[in-house]
């Protein structure tokens, strides 16, 4: 048989990213068209704006076949941070893994209503920092400030690290639960994005979240509270006078972490929502 006869049609760029949108939408991925984009962006090493000006380029049977595994493992709901390997968050691009809570876009709130403030040369604390995406923006955006990022999850702090020497940004990373093994010392700013789902509520997630991101970062507990509670309690010594505090927060918290708040001494709390009017960030000051 001549190769003439066995040789497949190559596809181009576009034609490609097409079968991987139809596969995923036949499949009934509702974000369809984004998960195809960044996959390919992923196999092709290109943005999409280059993708789409040399959409006629085109592809190997190498990078079609890469590709289309891709597909196939986002059909099993594996997020596609996980098979990328990043999410850009604050415009900057954060390795992950599934030892980390994955960056949310609704976080960006959290890491923006600090920003607003007006960060010069001060102390951040980020407590539970997971891939270091909260301290690594403030730092990124913001100047002569010094960062801590606290994990309890030595495997998260390593991702936290890397993304640090990536960003060409010094924080230090410490290992603990909570305060406990943070040395003495005090901050003006505390930010937080703690685990904060209900235990019972894990359960009913989507598979992304249920099935492949690390439950340690989700689950708040009981009522999904606690670490409100004790980061409050064990953080208002940690701030000078006059320091902030800043927690994300789930859509129906904003009372319950209000209240929390108050108790242990904070006051002028405001609370923010997000792009989709829903509670998201509680923030409060240390007199
Ligand atoms: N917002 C996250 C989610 O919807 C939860 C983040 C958290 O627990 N801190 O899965």
């Amino acid at each position: 048989m001549s190769t003439r006869a066995t040789a497949k049609k190559t596809m181009n760029r576009i034609e490609l990213l097409d079968k991987g949108v139809s596969i995923l939408t036949d499949a009934g991925f509702e974000e369809a068209k984004t998960d195809a984009m960044l996959l390919m962006e992923y196999i092709c090493g290109a943005d999409r704006n280059e993708l789409f000006l040399h959409g006629d380029v085109e592809v190997t049977g190498e990078m079609e076949e890469a590709f289309l595994r891709a597909v196939e493992k986002r059909l099993t709901h594996i997020p596609v941070q996980h098979i990328t390997g990043v999410q850009n968050f604050m415009g900057l691009d954060f390795k992950v893994s599934d030892k980390v809570l994955c960056p949310r876009q609704d976080t960006e709130i959290l890491v923006e209503e600090v920003m607003r403030i007006g960060l010069d040369s001060m102390d951040i604390l980020d407590m539970c920092t997971g891939s270091g995406c909260i301290i690594l923006s403030l730092l990124r955006f913001s100047h002569a400030c010094r960062g801590v990022g606290v994990d309890i999850s030595e495997e998260a702090l390593e991702i936290a690290r890397a993304n640090a020497e990536a960003l060409g940004l010094d924080a230090e990373f410490v290992r603990s639960d909570l305060f406990a093994n943070l040395k003495e010392g005090q901050f003006d700013i505390i930010v937080s994005n703690p685990p904060y789902i209900r235990t019972e509520v894990i359960d009913t997630l989507m598979p992304e979240v249920r099935d492949h991101e690390p439950h340690i970062a989700l689950d708040g507990d009981e009522d999904g509270l606690v670490f409100y509670r004790r980061i409050c309690q064990e953080g208002y010594d940690r701030l000078r006078a006059g320091g902030m505090i800043f927690f994300e927060i789930g859509y129906d918290q904003a009372d319950d972490v209000r209240k929390i708040m108050e108790k242990s001494g904070f006051d002028h709390i405001e609370i923010v929502k997000d792009y989709g009017g829903n509670d998201r960030v509680a923030y409060g000051v240390k007199n």
